[in-house]
């Protein structure tokens, strides 16, 4: 992708609204542009970056058993004054009625359409166990939409929904996501804690909270310092495997502040394990059992032949928060700093002199090479001065940038930058794209 020909428009300042560095990054950045109080519209270097996200998400679902579909964002009110829900949800829910007058929602949630779907198909518990999910826009008239993508009104969710015969099978699937949701966050360059967590409006009895620790955090939460140090449990896991990855976690202390017990805390967690912060909520996992198959009539014919109500959870990661809490745990004073799996490109090439024939001769072959080895690259080959294009470069966080000016050609060098580090090396180009291979 060449700069010149690219839609990558940069601030120099960020609006004095935005209070928090992840959202100032991504105005400055050109990633979002906000066209009402918490709905934004997506850049395209945004848009890269929120295609990437979702992808890791999705793939990790997908490791999990997951089967995706795609519901849609408006959704029949009387779906949910079937479960009750209608009205109990109150003004978060955006009401909206079509020219026949019928009343519809935008969904700010779907376990009453998932639920409508199972029931209309799934008739017998040889189907089951069974996770549907989707990755779909979603609207809640928050009362602050604040904190940009952070807490939006309009914002993408992965919102999974597990089917299951009885009580057991449904705890090992709650247990399937939880390690899937361990997996996921670390793809994704977070340390993310599962934190016992209130179920709220869903109801049921088994609640997790997955919390990135970030000073901005809106959640103040307590936990054992050593499970932020915990490695991610990898996939294919047995169900023995997928039960001591649950008790290893839950059996440390971890709980947002509606759930804080200071008692049981200090009673549990050795003084100097005891770390207490604040954190960004990224996913949720619930156990609900038959809270929307009773009321729904979800139900399947057992092995015996009898019908019983399905048990289900719902699982449900916030994909477009997750960029603001990437960039919170990873940015310095130049800028954002991507994980390599997320970067909108995986190299930008920099050309010094684009005036200069042969130095963007040799950009266009570094290009071409590094194409070929199927990297993501951006090549900025405007006219714009050295200065102004390494702070870009900075700026929108590339996990390499690759350097050549007239000076360079002549010595037969390229310079190579690790953005995350600084580090700097002079190199052959052929040695700088071995390292980069
Ligand atoms: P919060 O406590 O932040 O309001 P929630 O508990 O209401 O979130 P859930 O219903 O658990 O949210 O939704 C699943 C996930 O969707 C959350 O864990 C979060 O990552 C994301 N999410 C929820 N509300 C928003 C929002 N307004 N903007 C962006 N992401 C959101
Ligand atoms: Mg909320
Ligand atoms: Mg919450
Ligand atoms: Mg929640």
């Amino acid at each position: 992708m060449r700069l010149s020909r690219y839609f990558l428009p940069t601030l120099k300042e960020a609006p004095s609204d935005a209070q928090i560095v992840s959202h100032q990054l991504m105005l400055r950045a050109g990633m979002i542009k906000q066209e009402a109080a918490g709905i934004y519209a997506w850049l395209p270097l945004g848009l890269r970056v929120l295609r990437k996200i979702e992808g890791i998400v999705r793939d990790e679902q997908v490791k999990a058993g997951a089967v995706e579909l795609l519901m849609p964002t408006l959704q029949l009110a009387d779906l949910w004054r079937e479960s009750g829900r209608y009205d109990a949800y109150g003004p978060e829910m955006l009401r909206i009625t079509d020219r026949h007058e019928r009343e519809l929602l935008y969904g700010p949630t779907n376990e009453e359409m998932v639920t409508d779907i199972f029931r209309a198909y799934v008739k017998s518990y040889k189907a089951l166990p069974l996770n549907l999910f989707h990755i779909q826009w979603k609207f809640r008239d928050e009362r602050r939409p604040r904190f940009g993508v952070m807490r939006g009104r309009e914002f993408l969710m992965k919102d999974a929904y597990s089917f299951d015969l009885d009580e057991a099978s449904a705890r090992i699937a709650y247990k399937r996501m939880f390690a899937a949701y361990l997996n996921t966050f670390s793809r994704l360059g977070l340390k993310a804690v599962p934190m016992r967590a209130d179920t709220g409006p869903i109801g049921g009895d088994l609640s997790h909270e997955f919390i990135v620790l970030a000073e901005t955090g809106e959640s103040e939460v307590f936990c054992d310092r050593k499970l932020v140090e915990m490695d991610a449990p990898g996939h294919n896991l047995s169900v023995e495997q997928l039960e001591g990855v649950f008790n290893e976690r839950t059996a440390l202390y971890a709980a947002t502040e509606e759930m804080h017990d200071a008692a049981q805390f200090e009673a549990q967690t050795a003084e100097g394990d005891r770390l207490s912060a604040r954190g960004i909520e990224v996913g949720h996992i619930f156990y609900f059992g038959t809270k929307y198959s009773a009321p729904m009539k979800a139900k399947v014919a057992g092995p015996d032949g009898q019908d019983t109500e399905v048990h289900m959870g719902s699982y449900g990661v916030g994909v477009s928060r997750l960029m603001g809490a990437i960039i919170e745990a990873s940015h310095d004073a130049g800028g954002i700093i991507w994980p390599d799996s997320v970067a909108p490109f995986d190299v930008v090439v920099i050309n010094l002199r684009a005036s200069d024939e042969a130095v963007s001769a040799a950009c266009e072959e570094a290009v071409a090479k590094l194409e070929a080895l199927g990297k993501d690259v951006l090549y900025d080959d405007t006219d714009e001065r050295p200065g102004g294009k390494f702070a870009t470069a900075d700026l929108i966080g590339v996990p390499w940038q690759l350097t050549i000016g007239p000076k360079g050609l002549a010595d037969g060098v390229v310079e190579l930058k690790r953005r995350a580090t600084g580090e700097k090396q002079t190199l052959s180009l052929d040695a700088a794209l071995e390292l980069l291979t």
